[in-house]
């Protein structure tokens, strides 16, 4: 087979984000810009980065075929580290009576809560699921998005949450995408176990994660480590389990109340942890400390109306953050990166810089993956968005509005 080479040259910014693991701290508002720069691909991987004047003197360009890129600028295509996009039973009744004040326990008590998405996933089949799946995975690509990890956690029984991680595996191969599974059977307890969630945590541990494990296609388990959910016991016990059989490791940790979970991550030292909005003083000391990647969800707070994780102390006390959209049908009904990106800037008060790390490269790093994505270095994917702009600051910027003209998704090419 004949080699697939594409030039990309005259971008007035290649913003690489070079590294090969997450930044943190400082080092988190340092982009590796080439202007007037060129990016050469063979066979999906990137195998030149420089000025275009460097590039051309080293390539044949008659094998190429070449985009002029003047006046836009190209960045690593954005790693969402932190979805549940894969489920039906869409929650907009819920949406509005929180609008109107509703708590949590009265949405509950109207039927609304995870347990509806559990009920209406339950009974949704596979076709219909990966058709969904497929819809939404289009609507991510179209804003930029070259990786996306998804949870299980809408089955909460064992057939539902195997079915929910073959059908991402299916999506992986099926659809541009690079799609992460993460196991969540611990994302809340189910009706069969209600009051029992520590026999729970057993079954999970015993009947579930090894024949989860055999799937071979799933890289993570998670666990919802809240008040009213998982205790940092359960939580522990659960993640110790899964690490033996070799998944790594990710947490919902403090997004409700101050709970503990952002000190077991770092004892834990496990890859992600991921909320984090009452993270204590200790515990964002701790990670600073550690190789844990504090991966943020604004979407969730803008959703919710709730209080922004600290993103700015965070950075400031040395953390890697990571950003995320958190797709889910309850707390977050949304895959807004631009959205997502004003957010981090406005209401965390993350630079466009750091806020441009937290969705490449560290959210790379967050997947385990920063050494094959999440910049643009010789021999990684090439997986890189092109903007309708000159700058990687007008996606800020411009708030709410999709500044992607065009990604390159494993060196092919989607025109937006
Ligand atoms: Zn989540």
């Amino acid at each position: 087979m004949e080699e697939e080479k594409l030039l990309i040259k005259n971008a007035s910014q290649v913003v690489t984000c070079s590294g090969f693991a997450a930044k943190k701290g400082a080092e988190m508002a340092e982009l590796d810009i080439i202007k007037d720069g060129a990016v050469a691909v063979a066979n999906g991987i990137i195998t030149h980065v420089g000025t275009t004047k460097e590039v051309l003197r080293q390539i044949n360009t008659e094998e190429y075929l070449e985009i002029d890129a003047e006046g836009r600028a190209l960045l690593p295509g954005f790693v969402d580290s932190h979805t549940h996009f894969l489920f039906d039973g869409y929650r907009e009744e819920e949406f509005s009576w929180r609008l109107q004040g509703d708590s949590d326990m009265s949405i509950m008590a109207r039927g609304g809560g995870i347990v509806s998405t559990v009920n209406a996933t339950r009974k949704c089949a596979y076709e219909k699921l990966l058709n969904l799946g497929c819809e939404r995975l289009d609507d991510m690509l179209n804003m930029g998005v070259t990786t996306v990890e998804g949870k299980s956690g809408y089955g909460l029984d064992f057939y539902t949450e195997l079915t929910l991680l073959r059908v991402m595996d299916d999506l992986n191969e099926r659809h541009p995408m690079d799609v992460v599974s993460t196991f969540l059977g611990a994302h809340a307890v189910p009706p069969e176990f209600e009051g029992r969630t520590d026999d729970y945590i057993t079954y999970v541990i015993k009947d579930v994660l090894p024949h989860i494990r055999s799937e071979r296609t799933v890289t993570f388990c998670d666990v919802f480590c809240e008040k009213g959910a998982f205790s940092v016991e359960q939580s522990e016990r659960l993640l110790r389990a899964a690490r033996s059989l070799r998944f790594k490791l990710k947490m919902h940790a403090d997004g409700i109340g101050s709970f503990g979970g952002t000190e077991l991550a770092a004892k834990l030292k496990i890859v992600s942890a991921d909320h984090l909005l009452h993270a204590s003083d200790a515990g964002i000391k701790r990670l600073a400390r550690s190789c844990v990647v504090a991966t943020l969800l604004p979407l969730t707070s803008f959703s919710l109306d709730e209080p922004y994780a600290r993103g700015r102390e965070m950075i400031d006390a040395g953390c890697a953050v990571a950003l995320a959209t958190d797709f889910n049908p309850g707390s977050s009904f949304s895959c807004s990166i631009p959205l997502l990106f004003s957010l981090a800037c406005i209401k965390m008060k993350l630079s466009p810089e750091e806020a441009v790390t937290a969705l490449t490269i560290n959210g790379a790093a967050a997947l385990g993956r920063a050494g094959k994505i999440g910049s643009i270095d010789v021999g990684k994917k090439a997986d890189m968005v092109l903007l309708k702009f000159p700058s990687y600051k007008f996606i800020p910027y411009h708030i709410g509005m999709n500044v992607v003209d065009t990604v390159i998704k494993d060196g092919e090419l989607y025109i937006v």
